[in-house]
């Protein structure tokens, strides 16, 4: 019998959908996973008559599996990856390559490509995005470890990921957890449109009386522009149009409003805050779905502290996407994007990852949960100006934020009178205006670290180091 060209462990709702994806592409496939009874359940049911076997163990895995063996885990990170890592390690051979599709943390891949580059095997280090739906039709995969190991999988990766018009949705990344890196930065993005969306949808709804399929309207409109066409705000038309079964109603608002979180964002702004690079869009949605988890605590508070009641806001023509607040997301989108960029600027100065910004935008283009028009807006800007240091500044993306700047200020100031929290909308807003703002009031702050702990300061007129007696 003819051994199988891929190996997959982890029959998770990835790694089903990722195997399924290999076997359309012509590469008969062997399945691991640690409870067999999953693996019997697959090979029944959508595993069904296609090239792909099942294995008992590990060492009957690797018998299965043709020389050099490409092993892909889509197993829950951390501490599972590394056992499952030190379980198959034995049975690897020179030339093999063993591949972690996991969303783990690039630190602990690091180290794992550390201990594994000793050994004859190879290991790579794979962001893979797209949801269920995107690991069975096309994933984004951003691959980091050597490029020689790369190059062993480059042509299966290619033909597994989503495709756009300039290519396949996979690109060497970089070494070590190079790849992981971007994963964590993509999360991020992620997250703070997520919770864009999420605070547009409120403002529509208590600030503007709208209902579900209002909103929906609105997202649909948002999604036929070049600025805001993506797949979150095609989903969330999706959401908000959906109804409950049981009654008929928006079933959005049955949902329990904690949000929950595994990781990915938070090491982005760790990570940020490691690199020195500014991310507060992204910061607040973490901490947006922190408050969100605190609902007791919410409920208590509700009847304690008082605020202003909810006033209508006026968005404008509905039919026009409800401009100041088109403006809003569209501006708090970008400044999502080019804070991510911006760590990843950052990250390959400081880690050496040497990363293609235009490669980057362009695998985020199809497959990925935060793929959108805009992505082609930002490979254009970093080909024109590699060393591009903020998005933003790009000719662009400057023209948008110039003549939105005062919708989201506007939407800012409505939402603040009404007691809406936007967290992502009002930090995208100062975001954008410090940065502008030649002469910020860190003056005043040197001023008094140098008056209470003699800190020191710089002088705008003369070089040098001075210190005051100030008192
Ligand atoms: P998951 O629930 O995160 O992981 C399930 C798989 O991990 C199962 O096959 C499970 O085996 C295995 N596993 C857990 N602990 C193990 C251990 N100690 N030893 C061996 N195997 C162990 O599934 P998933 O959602 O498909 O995600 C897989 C990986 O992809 C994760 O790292 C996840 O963060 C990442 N990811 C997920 C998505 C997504 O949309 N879900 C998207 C991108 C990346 P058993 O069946 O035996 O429990």
């Amino acid at each position: 019998m003819s051994k199988a060209h891929f190996g997959l462990i982890g029959l998770g709702v990835m790694g089903e959908n990722l195997v399924l994806n290999a076997e359309r592409n012509g590469f008969s496939s062997v399945v691991y996973n640690r409870t067999y009874a999953k693996t019997e359940a697959f090979l029944k049911g959508r595993g069904f008559g296609k090239s792909i076997e099942g294995a008992t163990s590990l060492q009957d895995f690797v018998d299965k599996l043709e020389r050099p063996r490409r092993i892909l885990m889509m197993i829950k990170a951390g501490g599972p990856t590394d056992a499952v890592i030190e379980q198959i390690s034995p049975y690897l051979e020179e030339g093999d390559l063993l591949i972690d599709g996991g969303n783990s943390q690039f630190r602990d891949t690091e180290r794992r490509v550390a201990d594994l580059e000793s050994k004859s095997f190879g290991y790579i280090g794979m962001g893979v995005s797209g949801g269920a739906k995107g690991a069975l039709e096309g994933p984004s995969m951003m691959p980091g470890g050597t490029k020689t190991s790369y190059q062993a999988i480059e042509s299966l990766l290619s033909k597994m990921a989503a495709q756009v018009e300039d290519g396949p949705c996979v690109t060497y990344i970089g070494r070590g957890g190079s790849g992981h890196f971007v994963k964590t930065v993509h999360n991020g993005i992620e997250y703070g449109i997520e919770q864009i969306l999420a605070e547009s949808y409120d403002l529509m709804k208590r600030g503007a009386g709208m209902n579900g399929d209002q909103i929906a309207d609105v997202m649909s409109y948002w999604n036929s522009t070049e600025e805001l066409c993506s797949y979150l705000v095609e989903i969330t038309e999706a959401c908000m149009r959906t109804k409950d079964p049981i009654d008929g109603t928006d079933i959005v608002e049955k949902i329990m409003d904690k949000a929950g979180q595994k990781g990915t964002g938070l090491w982005t702004v760790i990570s940020a805050l490691e690199l020195g690079a500014a991310v507060p869009t992204i910061y607040a949605s973490l901490n947006g779905r922190v408050m969100s988890s605190m609902k007791s605590q919410r409920i208590a508070a509700e009847s304690i502290l008082k605020g202003p009641s909810i006033d209508h806001i006026d968005f404008g023509d509905a039919t026009n996407g409800l401009p100041p607040l088109m403006d809003a997301v569209v501006l708090s989108s970008m400044a999502s994007y080019a804070q991510g960029m911006e760590l990843l600027r950052l990250a390959s100065s400081e880690y050496d990852y040497q990363l293609d910004m235009p490669s980057i935008a362009q695998i985020w283009k199809g497959g990925c949960i935060i793929r959108s028009t805009l992505l082609k807006r930002i490979q254009d800007a970093f080909t024109l100006d590699p060393n591009l240091t903020n998005l933003l500044i790009d000719p662009w993306f400057a023209e948008q934020v110039n003549r939105r700047l005062p919708g989201l200020a506007k939407v800012v100031i409505n939402a603040s009178q009404s007691g809406i929290p936007v967290p992502c909308l009002s930090s995208t807003l100062d975001y954008i205006n410090s940065y502008r703002t030649g002469r910020l009031p860190q003056n005043l702050v040197q001023a008094m670290r140098d008056c209470f702990g003699s800190h020191t300061y710089e002088r705008l007129d003369k070089e040098g180091v001075f210190h005051t007696d100030w008192i």
